[in-house]
């Protein structure tokens, strides 16, 4: 995939909130593209499987258990730079250090259930698109 792709997920406290529409136009309003999107939601098995990486951190039960108790949006989205630029727009992962105008700062409750998720390098957002979407449901 090209350099110019990233992958994120609205995550499901900020879907059962009802804040997804709000989200969706923030990252639209940057200046992304959506090049794929979908409500979906992930079986425990899955959402340890994505988030593989943590398998030995403390948190990591927490966070499969979060991330497969309701519907998500997962989105592949495009612009120049998209990787960088969206961990930018989303924020640190941490709310109480999230800057001013990110989604995080304005979206996430805790570290924990912190709004959305982006890709952090073009090789992840690319696993994780596929991780997701079949190469026919990306639009070109
Ligand atoms: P993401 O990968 O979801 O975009 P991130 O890259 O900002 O988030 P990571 O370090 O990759 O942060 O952590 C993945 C996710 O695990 C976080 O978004 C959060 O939901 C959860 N998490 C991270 N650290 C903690 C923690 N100390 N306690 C509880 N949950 C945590
Ligand atoms: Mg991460």
């Amino acid at each position: 995939m090209a350099t110019n792709r990233t992958f994120t997920m609205i995550k499901p406290e900020a879907v059962a909130n009802g804040d997804m529409g709000k989200i969706i136009d923030m990252i639209i309003e940057a200046g992304f593209k959506i090049k794929a999107m979908k409500l979906t939601r992930l079986t425990p098995e899955r959402a340890g499987e994505f988030y593989e990486v943590h398998k030995e951190r403390p948190f990591y039960g927490e966070l499969v258990e979060y991330m497969s108790s309701g519907p998500i949006v997962a989105a592949v989205l495009e612009k120049e730079n998209a990787v960088a630029d969206f961990r930018k727009l989303i924020g640190a992962t941490d709310p109480s250090e999230a800057e001013e105008g990110t989604i995080r700062k304005r979206f996430a409750k805790s570290k924990a259930e912190n709004a959305v998720h982006g890709s952090d390098s073009d090789e992840n957002a690319e696993i994780e698109s596929n991780f997701h979407f079949s190469a026919d449901e990306i639009v070109g």
